[in-house]
């Protein structure tokens, strides 16, 4: 167990006795009921020092008259069995009247950085945070302390302070945490219901959907900030305080955006107030763009893990016909005679990054997999401007055939359709969207499994996920999708949803071969998928030399 010091007089000697051994000392300060986020302070800490000090403790003075002092989480015991397992050598839990003894009079404030963002609307927040920074520095007097980029503003705050007193400490900013679904880790967490736990991760998704605004050319931070407000009321956060687009170091407001910028969030959900940030990097500015392409490109979502697939390869690696997934469809695409393709790819795409290099397509990435829909919505910043069709496909459908590419393109342009999908009809529909159609055969909707009743679970038809889209109505609802699922993750059937309600003609096409559709996510899939495979090309090569044969004999009369 880390030593539990609660007095500074005994932490100083603590620090003596390991300056005196040569340590370097770092400072983690947090406010205890520790999660990953913290840890990874700890973390940075122990590879840097040689003594790592946490230290814990509420701090009533950042704390404005009505906020949540009285009901902030604390557990210092279970937050000293986790700072066990992460390498802390001393925790140091003072008590207020240790930090603030009685009379205490003094105050620190940072100027311009303490009314701005967060400090606008807490106010005499930031002059107890560096206040309380002061005192802990003056305290152990580290080598280094750590801050989240989680609080930016804070770190900003922390780093303006010790630069203008020229206090000898290095101040290391640490990348922010978060949960899987993109929620910035948090103690506060703890006050959400699960209904305003999946709210709460639209702010992060309001700062993705910004980043990829700008990665698509939108330059202009006012309509960045306005889009990301919005994206945030409708996803029913209960008010946001503000969304910043601002200079990393000065937390000056921008107005334009053209070099390196932070996105900055505070909103509340329920009785939460809840803060994100984002950094967005001259790169992504900078990133290639097709202002003028025309006709149709193709999107195949290839980010899929593939966890059942027993491998390390990623999923779409994996062979078929002496061929990997993807690639065969590709090759689909292009016989369809789509030429320009961007191949959506996992965190792991560095496996497949060579392939589709050779390939010859373009890739972006999809870091973490929230849905069809989010997949499609990573080729934004290519396809920004872009006023054509997108065919979008799947890298783990390896059976489909240019040639019912080719039919579902056609009728889409020959119908003038906002969106044209594919549907087909299985022995077994369980599990999958059914296709709802009106007494003139036309598309109504689609009914997840879900929500269908005894009626609709007996249609056969389902949605076999192959889809063209228009591509400025496909952005224009991806882009403001709303939290309205508990994953927050978002599919390409509730945009097909969306375009219609927006007055967008829906087609849905029936194809007769539902072996085409055939996905693989497991080792049992790929084995039916290769034998389904190899059945097609005899027939095929069967077929080829039937006619060869009747065409030489025809050649010899
Ligand atoms: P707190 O206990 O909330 O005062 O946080 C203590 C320190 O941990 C601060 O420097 C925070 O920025 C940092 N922190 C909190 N949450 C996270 C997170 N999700 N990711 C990274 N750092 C975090």
């Amino acid at each position: 167990m880390p030593k539990t010091v609660r007095k500074t007089d005994i932490l100083r000697r603590e620090i003596r006795k390991a300056r005196k051994q040569g340590e370097t000392i770092g400072l983690v300060p947090t406010m205890g009921s520790l999660h990953a986020g913290h840890l990874a302070l700890v973390e940075a800490c122990r590879r840097r020092c040689d003594l790592v000090v946490v230290s814990v403790f509420v701090n009533p003075r950042q704390f404005g008259p009505d906020e949540d002092l009285a009901r902030y989480p604390r557990d210092l015991r279970r937050d000293r069995r986790l700072l066990e397992k992460h390498g802390c050598d001393i925790v140091f839990a003072p008590d207020a009247r240790e930090i603030y003894p009685r009379g205490f009079k003094t105050f620190v404030g940072v100027e311009g950085l303490r009314d701005t963002l967060c400090g606008r609307l807490r106010p005499g927040h930031f002059d107890g945070v560096t206040l309380v920074v002061l005192k802990l520095l003056l305290a152990l007097l580290p080598d280094v302390a750590f801050f989240g980029e989680k609080d930016y503003q804070q770190l900003v705050v922390v780093r303006q302070m010790v630069r203008d007193l020229g206090f000898p400490v290095e101040i290391e900013g640490v990348p922010l945490v978060r949960d899987k679904d993109g929620l910035a880790l948090s103690s506060r967490s703890v006050y959400l219901s699960p209904e305003e736990r999946a709210i709460a991760t639209s702010l992060f998704k309001s700062l993705e959907m910004a980043r990829l605004l700008i990665a698509g050319g939108e330059r202009r931070a006012r309509t960045v900030e306005e889009r990301t407000v919005t994206l945030l009321v409708d996803s029913g956060v209960t008010k946001v305080d503000y969304a910043a687009v601002v200079d990393p170091s000065s937390l000056e407001q921008v107005k334009y955006i053209d070099s390196d910028v932070r996105i900055l969030v505070a909103a509340w959900v329920g009785a939460t107030r809840l803060i994100d940030n984002i950094a967005i990097d001259a790169e992504s500015i900078g990133r290639k763009r097709q202002a003028s392409r025309r006709g149709t490109v193709a999107v195949i979502m290839a980010a899929g893990e593939g966890k059942r697939m027993k491998s390390d390869l990623p999923k779409v690696m994996h062979k078929i016909g002496g061929k990997p997934m993807v690639a065969q469809v590709i090759d689909a695409a292009r016989q369809a005679g789509v030429k320009d393709i961007i191949v959506v790819a996992g965190d792991r795409s560095q496996k497949v990054m060579p392939l589709l290099k050779r390939l010859g397509v373009e890739v972006v990435r999809q870091d973490v997999q929230r849905g069809t829909g989010h997949a499609v919505l990573q080729s934004y910043p290519l396809l920004a401007r872009f006023g054509g069709n997108v065919m979008v496909l799947s890298g783990d459908t390896p059976l489909i055939r240019g040639g019912s590419i080719e039919r579902v393109l056609s009728t889409h342009k020959k119908h003038s359709n906002t969106i044209t999908f594919i549907t087909t009809e299985v022995p077994d529909a369980t599990g999958y969207g059914r296709i709802v159609r009106d007494k003139n055969d036309n598309f109504t909707r689609i009914v997840e499994e879900k929500d269908a009743d005894p009626g609709i679970k007996a249609i056969k038809e389902i949605n076999a996920g192959l889809y063209c889209f228009k591509a400025e109505p496909l952005f224009d609802a991806l882009l403001g999708i709303k939290a309205d699922n508990v994953q927050m993750e978002y599919y390409l059937t509730d945009v097909i949803e969306t375009m219609k309600s927006r007055g967008g003609r829906v087609e849905a096409l029936r194809m007769a071969d539902h072996t085409e559709m055939l996905g693989v996510n497991n080792v049992k899939d790929l084995e039916v998928v290769r034998e389904i495979y190899a059945r097609r090309k005899k027939d095929e090569d069967s077929k080829r030399r039937l006619e060869n044969g009747i065409h030489r004999k025809r050649r010899r009369r």
